[in-house]
């Protein structure tokens, strides 16, 4: 298999994982991979458990896409994000269930737990609201996502980027888990919110966590 046909069925199967995993529903949400001069994202409205490799469309950065099938709807804020952000190589939008809640209260999530680091700041912003697939909901999620790697999207759902599909889908999964875990945290009071100190710190820590740092001994990680 060439690169191109591997990543096509990456993709396939990471849309397919958005379904199976509790992310999307039927044809909601979109995934996508830069892939040469441009990026491979999954065709519009139809249902991500069963994208074929084939379906998938090449859009280059000058947003031309190159296939039969038309690309998501959202291809400006993928697009955008492969021009602005180099190290983005990935990008999974999904309307998981207590994200989309969350993101209609239109607030960011707070540091209620250490997890919020993961997306690589002391909170996951939410984006303002713009109508789908337009050129302002990409201008909004670009903002929500200065020095991120996720975001809620007001009244429709969130952005997560990584530097692989995978690392984008894990996100994604986390970030649902984080809207999950502060929406029950609220309902049983107000959450205890970790200072900006201690933030600083897990992302410091998250520099070389897991197999992040290799090299790093044992006993170097004990403080
Ligand atoms: P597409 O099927 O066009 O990707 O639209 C789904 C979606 O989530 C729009 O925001
Ligand atoms: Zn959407």
């Amino acid at each position: 298999m060439n690169g191109e046909a591997a990543l096509r069925a990456a993709l396939a199967e990471t849309a397919r994982q958005t379904v199976v995993q509790g992310l999307n529903q039927s044809a909601s949400g979109n995934v996508s991979a830069r892939w040469a001069d441009g990026f491979l994202v999954t065709p519009s409205g139809l249902p991500g458990a069963t994208l074929q490799p084939a379906q998938m469309v090449f859009v280059g950065l000058d947003g031309v896409a190159r296939s039969e099938l038309k690309p998501s709807s959202e291809w400006r804020i993928h697009r955008d994000l492969y021009v602005a952000r180099p190290e983005v190589h990935a990008v999974v939008h999904a309307h998981s269930p207590h994200a989309v809640s969350l993101s209609c209260l239109r607030r960011a999530i707070p540091p209620f737990h250490y997890m919020v680091a993961a997306a690589g700041g002391r909170d996951i912003r939410c984006a303002d609201y713009a109508t789908f697939g337009t050129e302002a909901l990409s201008h909004a999620v670009l903002a929500a996502l200065q020095d991120r790697r996720a975001c809620l999207m007001s009244n429709h759902g969130q952005v997560a980027v990584g530097a692989t599909l995978d690392a984008a889908l894990d996100l994604a999964l986390e970030v649902e888990a984080l809207c999950a875990q502060y929406w029950r945290a609220t309902l049983m009071g107000e959450p205890v919110l970790l200072d900006d100190a201690e933030m600083d710190v897990v992302l410091e820590r998250f520099r070389d966590y897991g197999q992040r740092g290799k090299t790093a001994s044992p006993s170097s990680d004990a403080a």
